[in-house]
């Protein structure tokens, strides 16, 4: 879909004007969101446009005199340092933008440079009177890593009252822009919405004061608007997660790992304060992530009325159990049921004088706005800029106006409107003190995030189940080390203990159990693995068929009646090859589920495995580092080897984060006609940079992509032909990309798809239990006749929805000698890198 529509938008023969703005409070990603609006507006055809702080930039416009939309300035590359307006003030039309046929790039408007310099030049710019900027390809070059906003943002009064929302609309249609991309939080997005609901009398306004003409009022008759959200709180409804949330939450764990290992140190007790007035989405995933004791968020308060000692009950617990730090994260906008606030001092108080914790208050303030965006950030900004592109172009009167949203991985369109009003209702809800309907219009995986959260870290006895329905469950890790792993573990261990089950964790993969290598896990002795890289089980490639029969009779003796398998592409291979030998060896028959986790992201069927996420933020900054150094010697290509078997999911997805001009993969391989096209492209990509101004560019290669075209050969042909052009280096990121400290959205994740497979697992075990009543060996699995290929499964993600998917199945989906899915949904990502990358023309690719 992301290529299929590459009709150049105009407008009665025109190119059509799209405009790009940040509004609001600034968040990670925002740069990525308009670098990639504007690359794709040019892709599209249209003449793209910035408009700088926000709202009230647009009603600020450009201070030049009231003139016709043919007269609108545009920026010549004459000076380096300044755009020069080189529109004619007789209101001759100024050509439209020269597209180079022979190049398929569209002139750079302005050397870029200025835009680059950051707010500090925005301020400067727009003191200047200059708020709507027409910009070019090279104008948003090397955005992708930048924190905050580069085109600046403000909150507005102006824009609230009518008149200037009058001003800005007035300012859109004189400067002849049509489509305007709006990113920003809820309140923008209600500026967006207003906007669009008044836009019919505010055009009829402008026409009767005479300041629009008749031909604009009909031209102008309809605004294109759509919203991508961009807000670190992550309190937009009908959205799973915002452009920002994910930087800030990585932000905020960094924070948390740190203060734990100083809790820990002096049995201190810490409460820090996070930001969300309406939304406690961080505080929530932040308690998740870094195993923190207790919560505090708007949208649930602690259910009687005295919070003091509901969360002094949960502590002195793990105190008990001989938990040294206590940690209790803390949203802004914290309430009990009454609607009373509830702050981090107040906290400390009840935590140092009921519980006699020696207790500290760290509030995190504005480092969690994050700074430079992580790869979720960069890839959501930058796909759902895409989405915004197409939207906008395609609407008509007849369609509504979207903000562009996402549901577990797919990208989708919600109307403006509806966003809002649902947005706003849950605000509204916890006013009325409706809580559970506040809770409700959050995503799915905010209410498993609650659910999730109370089984890691209370201990209590509410959900124990009586001792016929407890079960023995296994854990093991197959495969390669990936992040979350032990998250996983964790959450399985603490689920297990909760129900009354056993957890039975098997060290060293199968050749483990083998040995008897197995124990059960209490409480404590997971506590820190949340925040833990690699296997705390440990893992090794050993499938079950190293010894089949064996395997069957540990499970047996060690009277085994769910098994969590969590890894990659052998934890499939595993769970395929149990359900394969059901026939022979009851002790199989039991449920058994795989959990994907892999850095190569691999898994069959399965949009997302634990450890990816990880292992791309550890690409992204390999790569933010590698590229500075090649800009620094201004022109150099780098080739950066990636790992990933024979999957290109890293390299794929990677170079999209990374902003890297081309990429290879094993699925597509490289050819010397290939070779010779990409060679080209670079030569001409280094032809067209600005003297002085070359950057440095990335090749993403991964370890597998071609036998004969190493990564050394590719950098040898490239520094061979690129001559005087540019050098070529090479980077092999190795193991490196497994990273160290998991991602908090691999924690997260692990956490909640855990739960699910425990859920699963037990319910599964406890039917086939009732059903094989008639045997009371306990592990032997269900009767003859009771068990299905759908019992012999594994959790994926596959679009909007997570679901269990058997091994049978999963094989008819796999290509088994390459080790990896026969097909996935991010293959034609590889072309959208390279287009990002300057092919602007699907011929060029
Ligand atoms: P954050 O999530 O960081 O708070 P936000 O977009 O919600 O970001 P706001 O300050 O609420 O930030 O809104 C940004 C701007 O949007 C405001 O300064 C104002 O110009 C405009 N805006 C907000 N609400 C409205 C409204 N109800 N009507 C018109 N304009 C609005």
């Amino acid at each position: 879909p992301v290529l299929g529509k590459f009709t150049p938008a105009n407008n009665g023969g025109q190119p059509r004007r799209l405009a790009v703005m940040t509004s609001g409070g600034d968040s990670a990603g925002m740069n990525a969101a308009v670098r990639s609006v504007v690359k794709m507006a040019i892709v599209r055809g249209c003449e793209a446009f910035v408009i700088r702080e926000g709202w009230e930039g647009l009603v600020r416009g450009n201070h030049t005199p009231e003139h016709t939309p043919s007269a609108t300035p545009s920026i010549s590359r004459k000076s380096s340092t300044t755009f020069v307006d080189t529109s004619d003030p007789k209101g001759k039309a100024t050509p439209p933008a020269e597209h180079d046929e022979q190049t398929g790039f569209v002139p750079t408007y302005g050397e870029g440079e200025l835009l680059r310099e950051g707010v500090g030049e925005a301020q400067e710019l727009g003191l200047r009177g200059r708020y709507i900027i027409r910009v070019g390809w090279d104008d948003v070059r090397g955005w992708m890593d930048q924190g905050g906003t580069l085109i600046g943002t403000a909150r507005s009064k102006t824009f609230r009252t009518p008149e200037g929302r009058e001003q800005a609309a007035y300012n859109l249609i004189i400067n002849g822009i049509d489509a305007l991309a709006v990113c920003g939080g809820d309140g923008s997005l209600t500026g967006a919405d207003k906007l669009r609901a008044e836009w019919p009398d505010l055009v009829a306004s402008l026409k009767a004061k005479g300041r629009i003409t008749e031909e604009q009022a009909s031209k102008f008759a309809h605004l294109n608007i759509v919203g991508l959200v961009g807000s670190i709180d992550n309190d937009m409804a009908t959205t799973d997660i915002t452009i920002g949330a994910s930087t800030a939450l990585q932000r905020i764990c960094e924070a948390v790992d740190s203060i734990s290992s100083t809790a820990a140190s002096h049995s201190r007790a810490f409460v820090v304060e996070v930001m969300g007035r309406h939304c406690g989405w961080l505080a929530l995933m932040a308690g998740i992530a870094t195993g923190a004791d207790y919560v505090f968020i708007p949208e649930r308060p602690p259910q009687g009325q005295e919070w003091h000692s509901e969360m002094c009950e949960v502590l002195q617990k793990h105190r008990d159990l001989g938990k040294r730090k206590s940690i209790v994260i803390v949203a802004e906008g914290a309430i009990d049921r009454e609607l009373n606030d509830i702050t981090p001092d107040m906290i400390k108080d009840v935590l140092s004088n009921d519980l006699g914790l020696d207790t500290r208050v760290t509030t995190l303030g504005h480092t969690q706005r994050g700074g430079k965006p992580d790869a979720n950030d960069r890839i959501l900004a930058t796909l759902q800029g895409i989405e915004a592109v197409d939207a906008v172009l395609e609407a008509t009167p007849e369609t509504p106006s979207y903000v562009i949203g996402i549901s577990e991985n797919k990208i989708t369109r919600i109307p403006l409107m509806f966003a809002v009003e649902q947005t706003q209702k849950v605000a509204k809800l916890i006013e009325s003190k409706d809580f559970d309907g506040a809770l409700d219009l959050r995503d799915p995986e905010f209410a498993e995030g609650l659910r999730a959260f109370k089984y890691i870290s209370q201990i209590t006895d509410d959900e124990m189940l009586p001792e016929k329905k407890r079960l023995r469950m296994g854990i093991i890790h197959v495969g390669a080390p990936a992040g979350g792993m032990n998250a996983a573990t964790r959450t399985a261990v603490r689920y297990c203990l909760a129900k009354g089950h056993d957890a039975v964790v098997i060290y060293n993969g199968f050749p483990g159990l083998l040995e008897d290598n197995v124990s059960v896990l209490n409480w404590l002795r997971v506590d820190n693995w949340a925040t833990r890289g690699g296997s705390e089980l440990g893992v090794n490639r050993h499938l079950p068929d190293i010894d089949i029969g064996a395997v069957a009779a540990k499970l047996q003796e060690h009277k085994i009646e769910g098994l969590l398998i969590v890894g990659g592409f052998e934890a499939f291979s595993s769970v395929k090859i149990l359900n394969d030998n059901r026939d022979r060896y009851p002790a199989f028959r039991i449920p058994i589920v795989g959990l994907p986790a892999t850095i190569s992201n691999n898994v069959p069927m399965n949009e997302f495995s634990l450890g990816s996420d990880t292992s791309l933020n550890a690409l992204v900054d390999a790569c933010d580092a590698v590229k500075q150094s090649a800009s620094a010697s201004r022109n150099r290509v780098f080739v950066v080897e990636t790992q990933g078997g024979k999957c290109g999911y890293i390299a794929v997805m990677g170079a999209l984060a990374a902003g890297a001009v081309l990429v290879y993969t094993p699925e597509v391989g490289i050819g010397l006609h290939q070779l010779g096209k990409d060679v080209a492209f670079l030569k001409k990509r280094f032809l067209l940079d600005v003297k002085g101004k070359s950057e440095g560019r990335l090749v993403i290669r991964n370890e597998k992509s071609s036998d004969v075209f190493t990564t050394e050969v590719i950098t040898k042909i490239l520094k061979e032909e690129g001559n005087s052009l540019f050098d070529a280096r090479s980077a092999s990121l190795g193991h490196t990309l497994q990273g160290g400290v998991p991602s908090p959205l691999d924690r997260v994740r692990a956490t909640r798809l855990a739960l699910k497979c425990c859920e699963f697992l037990e319910a599964e075990a406890l039917k086939q239990r009732s059903s094989s009543s008639t045997s009371s060996k306990i592990g032997a699995g269900a009767s003859e006749k009771s068990y299905s290929d759908q019992t012999a499964v594994m959790i994926t993600i596959q679009g909007s929805t997570i679901c269990f998917t058997s091994a049978t199945e999963m094989a008819r989906n796999a290509d088994m000698k390459n080790r990896r899915g026969k097909t996935a949904w991010w293959h034609e990502f590889k072309a959208l890198v390279e287009l990002l990358g300057g092919r602007t023309s699907l011929a060029e690719l």
